[in-house]
């Protein structure tokens, strides 16, 4: 039978949507809609918004509208268009020397912030700044002509959570290391950190006036950090200093201006100001108070600004002594009132044209905001399930992995079949690899550094997990070394398997050890999350790492046999086959399965 090519009915030709910014004003959308002002404020009014001319409308609103006049809208927000800021071709001759911006990172205890004032009071003994110094996130001292920006939030924490916002504001770190003290957890943490972010490093060894004192060993125990003291030849910079007695405190600014230089920081101060926000807070009296670090143009009273989703204009500017300034230039803090809110630390800073167009684009990042972080919510940064897509497509081209073991052997283990892997698509760079449960400093470096964390035998402790979600921070667990590396091949080349899926139904805490002679050891427990039930799958977690998994044999809830316990309630449990359980241990029951691999 010949097929029936007679249209059934009118043919209606759609018209294309009409693209509308986020953050529109109502005159705005009332012109792109091709409707009259007036006729936009009632419909509005009917759908029980109150509105001027001005009033910018949120998404929701203005896909009322669209459907009201029947009309058809795209919504473009900002994140769909480049959000990168305009590369500005600067001549030779614009650029001029920018104090560098330096960090200071180390084991807790060791001085980092007796050095920081150390340096801070060198000035005012130089009679350079005179007067009390104000915390405004950072604050600068000279040398030999030179300026020295320091960062006064010291620690790799603030660092790498500027850097999980895409804010790269630090040209030097200096690690501290106390002399009498050595290299600590926390020392190679600040190193992985430094070294993930490609910052350059120098060494301060701090607490040289102490006795018990050994630089020299401290100096060996960095070497095998790969940090090599420069007069054993190697490339790295140390100094020997003492932030009670000021020793050393010249050569170290010595050392950070011969690194600047090296770094040929120079910066255009003609153009549009921009740089990044250091710190903010909301001043009971003085409002919203942003502490900001000028990184290109100059940036001068009365400036209309953006940074996120806020805005503002200029009122006052004061910087680190408290004294008020006209204007700041590269590599300059500064403290600023003026904002119509509080931007997180790390957000970018850019001038706006005026007011208006400040305020216009803030609004368009506060929607954009809103619809990423529902994004974020179902998506990660990335995740070994489109390693493989997106180096395909060429914006991937090194796997970031961030290894947690519970022992060395295992980590090393790791480490040698990490290596053997074919990396034709991919390269595999292990930023960070150490004993013991992921952190959420861990989290924090896989999001600054879009890494996945790898965990074997380990789990997350305390907040690590819950950062994880917010970061979109990819974390996976093993219990057998080929699975690893199978996975991570699979990834490598497009191949993963059917993933299999872990939820955990229930987390108690051991609270109380009981023997009992016919079962073994009773773990008294609190149940604080979830249901614990009998038979289930369950691990027991110590200190982040693995320690057994198994079944729960027996559940009892006082005298009575129970099938399940659900949270907020205490019960005893006995693991089979396990009578080890100490005080503070966490029972995890868990679930897993299989799911298909989503296509594109
Ligand atoms: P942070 O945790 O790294 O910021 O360390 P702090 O700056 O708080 O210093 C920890 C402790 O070490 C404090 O009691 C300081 O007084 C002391 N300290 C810091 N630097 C020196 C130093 O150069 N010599 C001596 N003797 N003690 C120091």
């Amino acid at each position: 039978m010949e097929p029936d090519l007679t249209p059934k009915e009118e043919v209606v030709v759609e018209e294309p949507p009409v693209p509308i910014k986020s953050g529109a004003t109502v005159k705005e959308v009332a012109e792109s809609l091709g409707v009259g002002t007036p006729d936009v404020i009632k419909k509005l009014m009917e759908l029980g918004e109150m509105a001027t001319l001005t009033q910018t409308l949120s998404d929701e609103a203005i896909r009322s509208l669209a459907d009201e006049f029947e009309k058809k809208v795209e919504m473009v927000h900002a994140a769909d268009e480049v959000e990168e800021e305009p590369e500005y071709e600067d001549a030779g001759e614009d650029l001029v020397e920018r104090p560098p911006v330096v960090t200071v990172m180390g084991h807790v205890d060791h001085g980092k912030t007796s050095l920081l004032d150390a340096i801070r009071e060198t000035e005012v003994a130089a009679g350079e700044a005179g007067g009390i110094t104000q915390h405004i996130g950072a604050y600068q001292v000279h040398h030999d002509g030179h300026k020295i920006t320091f960062l006064d939030t010291p620690g790799h924490q603030a660092f790498t959570a500027m850097r999980a916002r895409g804010a790269k504001v630090t040209d030097i770190a200096v690690i501290v290391v106390a002399a009498d003290d050595g290299v600590m957890p926390q020392t190679v943490e600040a190193i992985d950190h430094a070294k993930a972010a490609e910052v350059p490093v120098m060494v301060a060894i701090n607490k040289i006036d102490k006795e018990g004192a050994d630089p020299n060993r401290v100096r060996g125990e960095l070497a095998q950090q790969g940090l090599t003291p420069a007069d054993w030849g190697g490339d790295t910079e140390f100094v020997d200093v003492s932030a009670k007695t000021k020793q050393g405190l010249d050569e170290l600014l010595e050392n950070l201006v011969t690194l600047a230089e090296l770094e040929e920081l120079k910066s255009n101060p003609n153009v549009e100001p921009s740089g990044t926000v250091i710190e903010s807070r909301l001043d009971p009296g003085r409002g919203p108070v942003v502490s900001i670090l000028v990184e290109r143009g100059t940036l001068k009273q009365g400036d209309a600004l953006v940074a996120g989703a806020h805005w503002g204009r200029v009122r006052a500017m004061h910087d680190f002594r408290g004294e008020r300034v006209q204007e700041a230039n590269p590599g300059d803090p500064v403290e600023v009132l003026g904002f119509d809110g509080v931007p997180e630390a790390g957000e970018r800073v850019r001038a706006a044209e005026n007011e208006r167009k400040a305020r216009q684009e803030a609004n368009e990042r506060a929607n954009r905001l809103k619809t990423e972080a529902l994004a974020r919510r179902q998506g990660v940064r990335v995740s070994l399930e489109d390693v493989f897509a997106r180096a395909q497509k060429g914006d991937l081209q090194e796997l970031a992995l961030v290894v947690k073991a519970d022992v060395a052997g295992s980590l090393e283990a790791l480490a040698d079949e990490i290596a053997k892997l074919p990396q034709k698509e991919v390269t595999v760079n292990v930023i960070r690899d150490g004993v013991g449960g992921i952190t959420e400093s861990d989290v924090m470096l896989g999001a600054a550094s879009d890494a996945v964390i790898i965990g074997f035998n380990v789990r997350p402790v305390g907040d690590a997990r819950a950062v994880a979600e917010r970061e979109g921070v990819e974390i996976r667990t093993y219990s057998v070394i080929y699975n690893v590396i199978d996975e991570l091949r699979s990834a490598m080349e497009g191949m993963l398997a059917p993933e299999e899926i872990e939820t955990t139904v229930g987390t108690a805490e051991i609270r109380a050890t009981f023997k009992a002679s016919r079962v073994g050891t009773i773990a008294g427990c609190y149940v604080t999350d979830g249901t614990i039930r009998r038979g289930g799958t369950a691990r027991l977690v110590r200190d982040g790492t693995i320690i057994y998994t198994g079944r729960i044999a027996s559940l009892r809830r006082f005298q009575d046999d129970v099938r399940e316990v659900t949270s907020g309630l205490e019960c005893g449990v006995v693991l089979e086959n396990y009578a080890d359980v100490k005080e503070g241990d966490v029972i995890e029951v868990f679930e897993t399965r299989q799911v298909e691999r989503e296509l594109e």
